[in-house]
């Protein structure tokens, strides 16, 4: 067998690695999985993007966030796409481009309501698996590792205290901010809350998923650590 065959990114047939970073708002997930993304060589998909798309949409539209059959019914007439850009995904909602409209309070709260619907989860994750079947990915979310990719070759699970997840979620907003901190760390922990309590695929680790808890680490450093956890998950597939 040839090096180049040996490689993970070449390990099933067809099937190149698939790294799923889950973990709570505000741990950093977006900054590692952009970082492992231009590592690894890999394209980077924002989960989080489809949830908000489709959030906006409803609101647009009126609907209520807990009104399942016309949300279903929204889901039914809706496309939604996912294209790796420099520092985010770029998001195509029915063809138009939302990257810029799905980052405000509003749609983040709505994004976290119909996230919490059974049927819609199930829509997404279906959609999730077909932009993730070639590998050759970073999937970022809540329930990647244990309900998109099970079988991902890498899981990190990304956490931090909610203070400074909240502190990270403020100083992000910069000189714009029209909240106080203590507003947004109290945001923040309503979304966790309905994240980990919710009946459908809940914001929990996989039982095989690397735990890095990143509550007093720069940035940088859980870069550094979340590329040491990949770099060192590769040799031992490879070795395997
Ligand atoms: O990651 P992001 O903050 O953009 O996600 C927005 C919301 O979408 C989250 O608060 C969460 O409720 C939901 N979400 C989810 N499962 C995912 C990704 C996001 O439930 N895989």
């Amino acid at each position: 067998m040839t090096d180049a065959e040996k490689s993970p990114a070449n390990r099933t047939p067809g099937r190149r690695i698939i790294i799923a970073i889950d973990g709570p708002a505000g741990a950093g997930k977006s900054t590692v999985a952009r970082c492992l993304a231009r590592r690894f060589g890999l394209l980077n998909l924002e989960t989080g993007a489809m949830y908000r798309a489709f959030a906006l949409k409803a609101l647009r539209l009126g609907i209520a966030l807990d009104a399942t059959a016309p949300l279903e019914q929204l889901a039914a007439e809706t496309t939604l796409r996912l294209e790796a850009g420099e520092q985010e995904n770029r998001v195509l909602l029915d063809g138009e481009d939302v990257t810029g409209l799905i980052r405000n309070p509003q749609v983040t709260d709505a994004a976290s309501r119909v996230s919490a619907l059974p049927s819609i989860r199930t829509w997404m994750v279906r959609q999730q698996q077909e932009l993730g079947a070639q590998g050759g990915v970073v999937m970022e979310g809540r329930d990647i590792g244990t309900v998109v990719f099970p079988e991902a070759e890498v899981k990190i699970f990304l956490d931090a205290a909610p203070e400074v997840r909240g502190m990270r979620r403020f100083e992000q907003m910069g000189p714009e901010a029209t909240a106080q901190p203590e507003e947004v760390i109290r945001d923040l922990r309503a979304r966790d809350e309905r994240d980990r309590n919710r009946a459908e695929s809940p914001l929990k680790p996989a039982p095989d998923a690397v735990l890095l808890d990143s509550t007093h680490l720069t940035l940088d450093e859980v870069v550094q650590k979340a590329e040491a956890i990949v770099a060192s998950r590769i040799g031992e597939l490879t070795a395997g």
